[in-house]
């Protein structure tokens, strides 16, 4: 696992394991915050290990910016902590989170030790101010990759932990196009010293503009492509043509994982436009 100071009491973690995940800690003086955990029970214990033998604190609470399993499934390794989310998050890890640990656990004898902690504390709407020592942390939503997405801006340093809205490539295979293009244009627009991406590595104030710009072509090249597909006999034959190098990206983005990405985003998009029209037909008043 790779560890970062990116700040005063802000630290940043990524997995060496797992799709270079990441999580965050914002430490105050009596207790600190962590801001998801990683995807693997060793990775996150680790972090557990900083806090406590390094900072020299407990964990109060447990911030996840969305409900998928590589960012929540070590909320159990902080017992005793606080886990706050947004409202659909705790839905989503009840009704899904429980189900597919179950599954995954049968395939990887390291999970049995998970256990699916529900968040304690949700909000639905506007925004949640965390105080922690001198430093504000304001939870906001941030969708588009999942719908309970959120992230969290530390206020004073104006670094964004910005969920997997934000990633080295886009992925809205359970989110929305829209959304995503909406909350990443929002982060653009922050006025932010560091963006840290729910997978992959820190974005530095200089980099922000250009990866935002990236993002957006992506988004865009990615919905032109697939709409023109549609429109195709055959569209199946068309989607496999959607490159990703066409779409402004590379393949060897996060660790290799990108193509695989990029092809699950055309099929889904594919779907969710065909979803649309369809719902749109019927259901226009
Ligand atoms: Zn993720």
């Amino acid at each position: 696992m790779h560890r970062e100071r990116v700040s005063e009491n802000v630290f940043w973690f990524q997995s060496e394991v797992y799709a270079q995940v990441t999580a965050g800690v914002v430490a105050g003086p009596q207790w600190a915050v962590v801001i998801d955990t990683l995807a693997l029970p060793e990775e996150t214990m680790a972090i557990r290990e900083f806090i406590e033998h390094e900072l020299n604190t407990p964990v109060r609470y447990i911030i996840n910016t969305h409900y998928h399993a590589d960012h929540t499934w070590g909320n159990c390794f902080f017992p005793g902590a606080t886990i706050i989310s947004h409202a659909f998050c705790r839905q989503l890890l009840a009704e899904k989170g429980v189900p597919s640990l179950e599954a995954a656990r049968k395939q990887n004898p390291a999970l049995r030790q998970v256990k699916i902690v529900l968040p304690h504390m949700t909000f639905e709407q506007g925004e949640l101010t965390l105080r922690v020592g001198k430093k504000n942390l304001i939870l906001m939503p941030a969708t588009g990759h999942s719908p309970d997405g959120v992230s969290v801006l530390v206020e004073e340093d104006r670094i964004l932990f910005a969920g997997d809205a934000f990633m080295p490539l886009p992925y809205i295979v359970d989110g929305d196009l829209d959304e995503i293009a909406a909350s990443i244009k929002k982060m653009g627009r922050m006025g932010l010293e560091n963006i840290i991406q729910g997978h992959g590595d820190i974005i530095l104030r200089g980099e922000i503009d250009s990866a935002v710009k990236e993002n957006l072509n992506y988004i865009s090249s990615l919905r032109k492509s697939v709409k023109a597909a549609s429109k195709r006999k055959i569209p199946g034959d068309y989607l496999d043509e959607i490159n990703i190098e066409d779409c402004g990206k590379s393949r060897v983005a996060l660790g290799g994982l990108a193509i695989s990405l990029h092809q699950r985003n055309v099929r889904a998009l594919y779907q969710q436009l065909a979803d649309k029209k369809d719902g749109g037909d019927e259901g226009e008043e």
